[in-house]
């Protein structure tokens, strides 16, 4: 058996499927879990890869460290999506961190993460510094009345239950719901083959963040080229030095990915990118 990936009609990736573990309609998404020989198990949503055991430390420690790092003093945090337990893995490593809510909205994607993926979490859904959310993110942010230091936005693509959390008004609720200083990271697709979401993004920030920045991630199984991550804030924040990187990222245990080098080095765009951050 074998697992074609259908996010393009054009082309994909496939995985041999040594076990399906489990599958079904979520009510929210077509879920499935299997093993494969070389990544390990496999989860994907709605036909999209979202996470397999063997490259998942790449993109969770970029989508969570970069921010943190960037912060002068993370204590309250927001997730919203990332209901396989990897962000919040990472963000609980911060010692500066007081509180994470997390808003999934599907418990399902949780419970058999738990269960299927359990180095994902790594016990993180048990911590007493969260509080678990199951709502729509967007209409959590729309309500929301508490300001965040960091917002990490680990949604699946933009179809589906995933497609509100590019719109505008999560931006400007997200932008509502940042301190001054606070930062927001997004899930932004990989720019070779989306790029018109890098576009669409920077001008949907326009006005709303004085820092609309992108940085890349080369994750394995998110096909086509690295990964955009998107970076804003409502101050104007240059890059932090590679020196107070250094003293803080030495806090954080069992790191297989990030690096001061690579965090700097994320930021660094080729043109084909630039040229996408069009107004
Ligand atoms: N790392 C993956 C990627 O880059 O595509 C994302 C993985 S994580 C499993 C994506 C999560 O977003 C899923 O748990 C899904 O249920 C959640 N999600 C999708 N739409 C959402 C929404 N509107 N509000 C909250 N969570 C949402």
């Amino acid at each position: 058996m074998r697992y074609q990936e259908t996010l393009y009609p054009e082309w994909g990736q496939n995985f041999t499927q040594e076990r399906v573990l489990f599958e079904t309609h979520t009510g929210h998404q077509d879920l499935v879990i299997f093993e494969n020989a070389r990544f390990g198990r496999v989860m994907a949503l709605d036909g999209v890869i979202q996470t397999t055991e063997r490259d998942e430390f790449v993109y969770h420690e970029m989508m969570v460290h970069v921010p943190m790092l960037s912060h002068p003093n993370p204590t309250r945090v927001l997730i919203i999506g990332g209901g396989d337990g990897g962000i919040l893995r990472e963000v609980l490593k911060h010692p500066s961190v007081e509180t994470v809510t997390q808003v999934e909205i599907d418990q399902s994607v949780v419970d058999l993460c738990v269960q299927y993926f359990p180095n994902h979490s790594q016990g993180a859904f048990d911590d007493p510094r969260l509080s678990l959310v199951i709502t729509d993110g967007a209409e959590f942010i729309e309500n929301n009345q508490t300001a965040y230091d960091v917002i990490i936005t680990d949604s699946t693509d933009p179809i589906g239950p995933g497609e509100v959390l590019f719109a505008s008004p999560y931006y400007s609720g997200c932008a509502r719901s940042l301190t001054d200083q606070g930062i927001l990271v997004t899930q932004n697709g990989v720019p070779f083959m989306q790029g018109d979401e890098v576009t669409a993004t920077y001008r949907r920030w326009a006005g709303v963040f004085a820092t609309r920045r992108f940085y890349l991630t080369p994750v394995p199984t998110y096909a086509g080229g690295s990964m955009a991550m998107g970076f804003a804030s409502k101050a104007k924040l240059d890059l932090p030095s590679i020196s107070s990187l250094e003293s803080r990222a030495n806090s954080l245990t069992n790191l297989r990915y990030y690096t001061p080098e690579a965090h700097l080095g994320a930021f660094g765009l080729p043109k084909f990118i630039q040229a996408l951050m069009s107004d």
